[in-house]
């Protein structure tokens, strides 16, 4: 399988794409084709393991370049924990991908990347680059920390994240850097393409990237939608995946599984106010903006990443994206409402990212009409696990909110950042220094 640039300027195998990260000419690699998989692995679907699935998935995307033996090891050690579905009322579902390491959906593609990086780096030595929102650098970290001849940078918008976060980004130590910037999100993201595209830098170093521009991120995303179909399936409905957008990884993750023969009748795409590409969708004008703080930040993005990525999948067709996804946009303000709402009915707890995808159920619910026609079962990703944003969520329910153990080792070891401008000469001049 050969792996293609967004920008059609290069063309390479998976091992450089990976590597990689970002192709030479800008874009994001693509695979050339979308695999299909046989009738015999859905009909089997509903008896396989997580692992199985993930298996037959990225074999499919990796083919030869890695042994089964090698691969089977990878996954198994990347899923070694649940990802449950599960009920919170007539026909709305959580997919609960937060019971990894750092408690975020990120785990599942950091945890694969750093694995099938490592795999194919063969022990040279790395640098990693990642512009993080939140919850993307603590996955990361925690999928490289100690991974020999690889050092991580981690760029994070000072005072714009969750305290929790921050400590889960900066408590690391060893191979793990955290910078400070004074900026926003899209500054860091910025400042990591910058870096990743310089001459000199480029010559001194190997550098990649870990940003869900990665498609090593991306393939493993695609695992669990196959797994929570394979769940909800005996309910004889029409399945639609609501998926909490920033970046939109996780939604291409989706239209690769529906492509590769998954049935989802609907992908909504679900944003706070950050709303390019609901607004995309209803006007076919592509605006990037500058991104709004809002209580979901692990989505505050404002000219999306992966919309390239979708731009080539669906041919730069608007009429084409709106044949698989519907796109709404909810302020904060509705994002509590609907926590309170879901924790008042149905006893379940929404970190804000899950309410915003729940928001979207609603919202294509109340216009099922036109979009599904029937009753359909609806399916949140549920991407961070609510003590992650505990600040928020203990302030819109009005109790206490457990912290599991896991995140609490984060919040008793010390932060050690290194603080800089949003200024790509500055941090560039820091890294040429690095050995
Ligand atoms: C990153 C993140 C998102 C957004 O995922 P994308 O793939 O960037 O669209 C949603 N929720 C949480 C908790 C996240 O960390």
């Amino acid at each position: 399988m050969k792996y293609i640039s967004t920008r059609q300027q290069q063309e390479t195998n998976i091992k450089t794409a990976i590597l990689k990260g970002l192709a030479d000419d800008g874009g994001l690699f693509m695979p050339e084709y979308i695999p299909q998989l046989d009738s015999e692995f859905f009909e089997n679907l509903p008896n396989l393991t997580l692992q199985q699935i993930g298996f037959r998935v990225a074999k499919e995307f990796l083919g030869e370049s890695i042994s089964n033996g090698n691969l089977k090891e990878i996954i198994d050690e990347v899923l070694n924990f649940q990802i449950p579905v599960v009920k919170i009322s007539e026909n709305i579902y959580s997919l609960e991908l937060f019971h990894g390491p750092t408690m975020a959906f990120k785990d599942v593609g950091a945890r694969f990347m750093a694995r099938m990086m490592s795999y194919f780096s063969e022990g040279k030595p790395m640098k990693v680059i990642a512009a993080t929102s939140g919850d993307t650098g603590s996955a990361v970290a925690s999928g490289f920390f100690g991974v020999p001849g690889i050092e991580v940078y981690i760029l994070y918008p000072k005072g714009k994240v969750s305290p929790l976060q921050e400590k889960q980004l900066t408590t690391w130590g060893g191979n793990i850097k955290a910078l400070e910037i004074d900026g926003t999100f899209d500054d860091c993201q910025a400042l990591a393409k910058q870096i990743l595209s310089d001459e000199e830098l480029n010559q001194k170093f190997t550098l990649t990237s870990a940003n869900s521009i990665n498609i090593a991120r991306l393939i493993p995303q695609s695992f669990y939608y196959f797994w929570a179909f394979a769940q909800l399936q005996k309910l004889g409905k029409p399945i639609v995946f609501s998926v909490p957008s920033g970046n939109f990884g996780n939604l291409t993750a989706g239209l690769f599984a529906k492509k590769m023969g998954l049935p989802v009748h609907h992908f909504v795409a679900s944003t706070n106010e950050n709303d390019v590409v609901p607004k995309f969708l209803e006007t076919g004008n592509y605006e990037a903006k500058p991104s709004k703080q809002t209580i979901s930040n692990a989505m505050d993005v404002g000219n999306p990443s992966n919309f390239e990525r979708m731009q080539s999948f669906f041919n730069n067709d608007v009429s084409e994206f709106k044949k698989e996804i519907v796109s709404y946009s909810f302020s904060d303000e509705e994002t509590k409402n609907a926590m309170q709402e879901v924790r008042k009915e149905f006893g379940y707890t929404l970190d804000p990212h899950g309410a915003v995808a729940y928001l979207g159920l609603q919202a294509l619910q109340q216009a099922q009409s036109d979009k599904v026609g029937e009753d359909f079962v609806g399916v949140l990703l549920e991407t961070a696990h609510p003590a992650k944003f505990v600040e928020v969520v203990e302030d819109v329910l009005q109790e206490e909110v457990i912290i599991p153990e896991k995140l609490e080792a984060f919040n008793k070891k010390e932060k050690q950042s290194l603080e800089f401008p949003a200024d790509f000469e500055l941090v560039k001049t820091y890294l040429m220094e690095e050995k």
